[in-house]
């Protein structure tokens, strides 16, 4: 008697493996197996929309500079200079009922090159850099990194830079001191162990023999590289190289449970939210994908998602539809839902004291909600209003999807930010709801197959609604 009440009154926090049968698992794992294979080609933001323009080509959807007019059912994209992207499928409603608007990001933390990265010191050659994003600096020495990105000469020119992950080719890694003469830096705090300004990767050690030449390793580089990409030294300043781990997306644990991978934060929902995008095809309300770059630091820029580059692509879609009319974009913001597809903070036994256990988001139980970001006094927060939080409860609980409603950390600990308050200073109701992480930010990071196909699924049913 007293556990049919207890299991009458008490929210369910059961692990998400024991709810599933057996073809489910089968699918969790032929979708974790896609989602592996795309981060493998997919390590900085323009990698992925790269890929996912390819995609979106290959399934229907075309640039929305191709059409004169638009109407429901239409699919259409917009590639934003390379490294952002919005989706979208016109729904059967008029669309100023509001859009249904899926945000993540694509950009993750990592080492940029300076503009003046090359320099020799004693016999070998460095890239100095700037890291991108919250690092925890100790951890991106000693590990092998890969170089991504492009040069652009004055001509116009782009040079792709990919070099690193192909097993054949030579890889770069940042130093660190030997313990046997660390004890001052091992003295130090964390924060303060390795040095900003010494992140300088190593990338080369032979010299250019040459009668009275100095810096001849250095020289000897900018020789490789021009015969390699015909650049000379002063084409990095006009040019985005991002230092990414080396490390292949791998199956996790004997049971094979979990995915450890580079770049999670944010690809997973990413990923997820796109996958199910390009399984969409009807649908009532307007679908919005929005794949968004500079979130990591800060979202600033006319590649993230404060950029009126969004509300262009919008105000686009008024017009082609032939019903825009003045203050019609601010009413549709205003009549909009998002779900702010970004990683959480999974909970970590090893580093239980941060969390509170009643309100954390545990690894493989769920897509993971957090009605609020923010920290201490829940500053900065954007917090999702009761009736919205309930309306999505419904979408979840009816489409039979596990969840989990959390907060990043303790109340006094720290707390994180998305793009959830932009759309939602629009007037849009907007709720963050991604895939528990752990190691977020380093450059492995781990989830569960559970979540990402909850997320997927939760992505989905969102849309479809
Ligand atoms: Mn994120
Ligand atoms: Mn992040």
């Amino acid at each position: 008697m007293e556990e049919n009440l207890k299991e009458k009154l008490f929210s369910k926090k059961e692990d998400g493996w024991k709810t599933i049968s057996e073809r489910e698992k089968e699918e969790i794992f032929l979708l974790s197996n896609k989602y592996m294979d795309f981060l493998n080609f997919a390590k900085t933001e323009r990698e992925f929309i790269k890929k996912a323009r390819k995609m979106a080509d290959e399934n229907g959807y075309r640039d929305i500079i191709e059409f004169d007019s638009l109407k429901p059912g239409d699919k259409i994209y917009f590639v934003n200079r390379e490294k952002s992207m919005y989706l979208a499928i016109i729904g059967e409603e008029p669309i100023e009922n509001g859009l249904h608007i899926i945000g993540s990001h694509v950009d993750s933390p990592r080492l940029d090159l300076k503009p003046n990265p090359l320099y020799e010191d004693i016999g070998l050659a460095y890239f100095k850099t700037h890291y991108y994003g919250g690092i925890k600096k100790y951890q991106w020495t000693t590990i092998p990194l890969s170089m991504h990105g492009v040069i652009v000469k004055p001509s116009g020119e782009k040079i792709e830079i990919n070099i690193g992950d192909n097993e054949n080719d030579p890889i770069f890694t940042i130093t660190d001191l030997l313990p046997h003469l660390a004890q001052e830096q091992m003295e130090k705090k964390l924060k303060n162990g390795i040095d900003g300004e010494d992140l300088n990767l190593l990338i080369g050690s032979i010299p250019y023999e040459a009668e009275g030449v100095n810096e001849q390793v250095k020289l000897n580089i900018l020789n490789i590289l021009n015969k390699k990409y015909g650049i000379n030294e002063i084409d990095f300043t006009s040019s985005e190289i991002e230092l990414v781990p080396c490390f292949k997306a791998r199956s996790l644990g004997f049971d094979e449970s979990m995915v450890a991978a580079y770049g999670q934060d944010d690809k997973v929902c990413a990923f997820t939210s796109f996958e199910a995008m390009m399984e969409l095809n009807k649908v009532k309300n307007t679908a919005i994908c929005i794949l968004s770059d500079k979130e990591e630091i800060g979202s600033m820029g006319n590649t993230g998602m404060e950029s009126h580059m969004f509300d262009f692509f919008i105000s686009e879609i008024l017009n082609k539809l032939g019903v825009n009319r003045p203050n019609l974009l601010d009413r549709v913001f205003c009549f909009s839902k998002m779900l702010s597809s970004d990683v959480d903070a999974g909970f970590d036994p090893i580093y239980a004291s941060v969390s509170d256990k009643h309100n954390a988001g545990f690894l493989g139980k769920g897509i993971s909600l957090n009605k609020y970001t923010g920290a201490r006094g829940k500053s900065g927060a954007s917090d999702a209003n009761a009736e919205y939080v309930a309306w999505v409860r419904n979408i979840l609980e009816k489409n039979n999807i596990k969840y989990q409603i959390a907060e990043l950390g303790k109340v006094d600990i720290g707390g994180g930010g998305t793009i959830a308050y932009i759309l939602a200073n629009k007037g849009a109701d907007v709720i963050d709801c991604g895939v528990p992480v752990l190691s977020m930010h380093a450059p492995y990071e781990v989830t569960s197959k559970f979540d990402i196909y909850s997320a997927y699924k939760t992505y989905k049913a969102f849309w479809q609604e």
